[in-house]
């Protein structure tokens, strides 16, 4: 589909947020083309572009005005993977709820109100020059390329873990069967952690995969389920970049703060041409 997209009727969720513990409520409605994605909250406009990126400590929050908005990374992921392009995001609370840690939920409610075309073109923009973040032994890099295509890896000192990698054909993806289900996870030492820095105060084992030093919490949905949630969460920060970039992306080792300071660099290359 190489036109513009929304969603044809409002959708309402409403849960917890997995770093504050408190109960949220966000409505998704549909929004006019070339308008792309927006948050409101408390009457407030954030859009869902990189530069308001405030904060990537754990997930990646919006703000603007002095209002914000945490995790908001699944459900621009679930958005930008089934190819919404226009929406408005009303939050109620500070943080998107985290459902069941995927973006599984999100993709469900949208197909069952299903997806309305518009009239305009995608914006979809021809890479011309490579891009590139690096920190440390973290990196992600974007090639000009006809398709998207997406290599990524990872890698944990972990028996269960370990190097993982794949790559994805973001065109032709099927996002609702091979990503959105993949879940967040923390592993044991560092889920006390954050428990004890008051993070993570609505996470329990409902709502992410927990990796003890020798079993997961729960049966993985993916033998790679920790790989395709980096995916999932590198899909939803690229969305940063407010149109579909046409590039062979190399990530390694991904993080939000990786992400988003390449969502930025990506939009002023675009802007700079
Ligand atoms: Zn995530």
């Amino acid at each position: 589909m190489n036109k513009q997209c929304t969603l044809r009727e409002a959708i309402s969720v409403e849960g917890v947020g997995v770093h504050t513990g408190k109960r949220c409520r966000v409505t998704v409605k549909p929004a006019d083309e070339n308008t792309g994605i927006a948050f409101t909250v408390g009457g407030r406009w954030i859009p869902a572009l990189a530069e308001y990126v405030v904060s990537t400590d754990r997930c990646t929050t919006l703000g603007a005005d002095g209002v914000r908005v945490m995790t908001v990374e699944h459900l621009l992921s679930a958005l930008a993977g089934t190819g919404v392009d226009n929406a408005r995001i009303e939050v109620e609370g500070e943080e998107i709820p985290v459902l069941d840690g995927s973006a599984a939920p999100w993709v469900e409610r949208f197909y069952r109100v299903g997806l309305q075309e518009q009239s305009a073109q995608r914006r979809r923009i021809r890479l011309t020059r490579p891009v590139s973040v690096m920190a440390g032994d973290r990196g992600i890099w974007a090639m000009p390329h006809p398709e998207r295509l997406l290599i990524t890896t990872v890698h944990y000192d972990h028996p269960l873990v370990g190097t993982q990698v794949a790559w994805f054909h973001l065109d032709k993806i099927d996002y609702l069967e091979e990503i959105a289900p993949a879940r967040t996870f923390g592993f044991w030492e560092e889920v006390e952690a954050l428990l004890a820095r008051g993070k993570a105060l609505g996470g329990n084992l409902d709502n992410a995969l927990v990796i003890f030093p020798d079993h997961y919490s729960t049966p993985l949905r993916f033998p790679d389920e920790v790989l395709r949630h980096k995916v999932l969460d590198f899909i939803g920060d690229l969305a940063l970049v407010g149109a579909q970039v046409e590039a062979l992306f190399v990530a390694v080792k991904p993080s939000h703060t990786l992400n988003t300071a390449f969502a930025l660099a990506l939009r002023q290359t675009i802007q700079g041409e």
